[in-house]
Order: C-alpha cells, then structure tokens, then sequence
C-alpha cells in the first residue's frame, strides 16, 4: 500500500511531538539528577556507580538514541515519521516504567502518554492500537500482582479505569474533532465557490459576451481612471473610436448571426494587434473604442493602420470569403481633455472618415 506523503500540518504537528519528546527526556534527566543528589548521602545506593551506570546512562542514552533516530526519519524519511512516533511513545513509556523501581506504583499510569500522543493525529486506528497495547501492559501488571496484596490489586483496578476513561475520551475527542474538521471543510468548500463565483461575476459586469472585449461600462471606468492619473504622471495616451462600415448590410444580406460572427472576428483582429498596455472595449453596435497608452502617436497610428488592414484583408467564409472594412477616428490626449471633450473628438474624426469615404483612419 502507497503512504501518501505527509501534509505540512502533519510535519508539523510531527514536529511538535518530536519537541515533546526532547521535553520529556530533559524533565527525565532533571528528575534523575535530582533524585540522585538529594539521595547522596541518605541512601548510597541511588549514587552509586552501578546506580548512575544501570538506571541513568544506560536508559538515557537508549531514549536519546531513539529520539535521534526518530529526528533523522523525520527529516529524510517524512512518511515513517508518524507511525515511528507513535511507536517510540510505547517505547519511551516502557523503558521509563521498566527504570523505575517496582515500589512506585503509580508508574503504570506513564503509559498514559503513548494513549495521549496517539490522539493527536485524530485518528481512530492509533488510538485502538494504543489501547490494545496498555490493555498488553495491564494484564502484565495484573499477572505480576500477588492475589494477596489487595491493596496493590486495588490500585491497579484504579489505574486500569483511568485508562478506560482516558482512552474512551480519546476515541470521543477524535469524534469531535473529526466532525469540527468536516463542517471546517464545508465552510471552506463554500467560501471557495462564493469566490469563484465572485470572479465570474466580476468577469460578467466588465466584459462584453459576445466579442471578449471589455464593455462600455468598462471602457468609461478606465477612461476616467487614466485621465485621473494623467494630473499627477502625464504619460502619452490615445483614443481610437471604430466603426464597421457597411454593416447594415451585411446583416440584410447574410442574416444577423452571420453578422455576430463578424463582430468576433473584428474583435479579436484589434486584440491580434494592441499592445498589454492597450485596452479594447465594444462600445455598443458595431462600435468599439481602443485606449493606447504610452505609445508616440506615430506608433499608435501604425497600430490601428495595422488593424484597418488586418481587418479589410480578413475574409470570413460566412459571407463568401468577402471582407468588412472599419472606419476610424482618434484623438491625442492633451492636458485640458475632459473624459467627455476626448470621446467627442475621436467621434468627430470617426464621422469625417465615415464622411469622406470610410475604410480609413482621422487623427484630429
Ligand atoms: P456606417 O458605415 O455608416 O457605419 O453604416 P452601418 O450600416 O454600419 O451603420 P448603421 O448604424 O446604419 O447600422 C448598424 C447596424 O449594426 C444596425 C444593427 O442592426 C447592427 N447591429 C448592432 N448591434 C448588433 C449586434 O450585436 N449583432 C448584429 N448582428 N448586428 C448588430
Ligand atoms: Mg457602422
Ligand atoms: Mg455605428
């Protein structure tokens, strides 16, 4: 079977586990030391030699191993690194337990701590596994426990039920955490298709559907922007107002679909030929706008020259492979233009180009 490979907030609470776990050695060794020294002169066996050999270096430098080890999977093996952790909390619990003498008997209870760190993967399948293994080490504890010592048998009963109600809390907190994760889930699923369907809006009320170009409204919002900015950054900007010339008649002559086909195919010679900078907008008909920016006049007059050409050279099958030609008026921004007073101009050199013979461009 393929472990898929960790998720970031897996490696991370992996991490955090792992930090814990360097926790709980240095508290261990903390306790240790403690212990030896406050038993110095009371009880030598504690600060012996064999003492500090046997019950401190030996099981220390296990666990320390164990937690380098589990460090290195971490880092160059991350799919081991969960089930390894849970693995080496057994471990860690079991070799602290078995280092301890068999006079504390509250000892059992440090298996709590592989039952807690199966929790926090929220997954069921560690947390049985946990319980399956401390319900191993309490039969043990009860196997070892004199039939006589009633005082001993009572309290592993005890220990045996803060297991029970620890682990059926664990599997309950699992439950709830699975359940907080799915309505999680499900908001986030929500506020990503209200996004998306934002962006479709959006997209909606800018662009025209029938040619892709940016809509009238558009075009007035842009327009107005730029001639804003020009006040604080000038910058060289023109305006081109096209209109298909004849187009009547293509719509008496061919029908009005084959007239939306020639809309596209004039829309999208005009997107061929601007620039990133440019924007192109239907204004409404078979009209449309085109704003240059930060282009000389000469340069932008060879864009829409090319346009003029592209577009009368441009056979549509739909209508015999004959061509429509474009008529094109534009303006030079100069300081004193209002967004009105720029309009008006193009228009006035569209209506001199429709006036002396369409199929050409005016600056005025
Ligand atoms: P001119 O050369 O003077 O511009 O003449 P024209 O025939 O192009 O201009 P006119 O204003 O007389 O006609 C424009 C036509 O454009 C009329 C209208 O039916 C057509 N039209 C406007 N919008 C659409 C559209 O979305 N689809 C189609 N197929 N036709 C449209
Ligand atoms: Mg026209
Ligand atoms: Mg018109």
């Amino acid at each position: 079977m393929q472990i898929p490979p960790p998720t970031p907030r897996q490696m991370y609470w992996n991490r955090a586990l792992l930090n814990t776990f360097w926790l709980v050695l240095f508290v261990y060794l903390a306790s240790q030391f403690y212990v030896t020294l406050s038993m110095w002169s009371h009880q030598p066996e504690f600060s012996g030699k064999q003492h500090l050999i046997m019950h401190i270096l030996i099981p220390d430098s296990i666990l320390f191993i164990l937690l380098v080890i589990l460090e290195s999977i971490h880092r160059y093996k991350p799919v081991l690194s969960e089930f390894l952790i849970l693995l080496t909390s057994h471990l860690y619990g079991i070799l602290i337990i078995l280092n301890l003498s068999s006079d504390y008997h509250v000892k059992p209870l440090i298996m709590l701590f592989p039952l807690l760190v199966s929790m926090v993967y929220l997954k069921e399948n560690y947390l049985k596994a946990s319980s399956v293994i401390c319900l191993f080490y309490i039969i043990i504890l009860f196997l070892n426990t004199s039939i006589y010592d009633f005082t001993l048998r009572i309290q592993n009963i005890i220990i045996t039920l803060i297991f029970a109600a620890v682990s059926l809390t664990g599997f309950a907190v699992i439950a709830r955490g699975k359940e907080l994760m799915r309505s999680l889930e499900s908001s986030v699923k929500s506020e990503q298709e209200l996004r998306i369907q934002n962006i479709i809006m959006d997209r909606l009320s800018k662009i025209d559907p029938l040619t892709d170009l940016y809509n009238h409204k558009t075009f007035h919002e842009y327009l107005g922007w730029l001639i804003d900015h020009q006040e604080s950054n000038p910058f060289p900007m023109q305006l081109a107002v096209i209109d298909i010339d004849n187009f009547k008649k293509v719509n008496d002559q061919y029908g009005h679909w084959v007239g939306d086909i020639v809309l596209r195919q004039v829309a999208a010679v005009m997107l061929q030929h601007i620039d990133s900078d440019d924007f192109a907008a239907r204004y409404g008909g078979e009209e449309f706008v085109i704003i240059l920016t930060s282009k000389t006049l000469e340069d932008s007059s060879r864009i829409m020259e090319n346009i003029l050409a592209g577009i009368a050279s441009l056979p549509i099958s739909e209508m015999d492979n004959e061509s429509v030609t474009v008529s094109i008026g534009m303006h030079e921004y100069n300081g004193g233009d209002s967004k009105s007073s720029i309009f008006q101009q193009a228009d006035d050199a569209l209506y001199e180009a429709k006036k002396t013979g369409k199929n050409k461009i005016i600056t005025l």
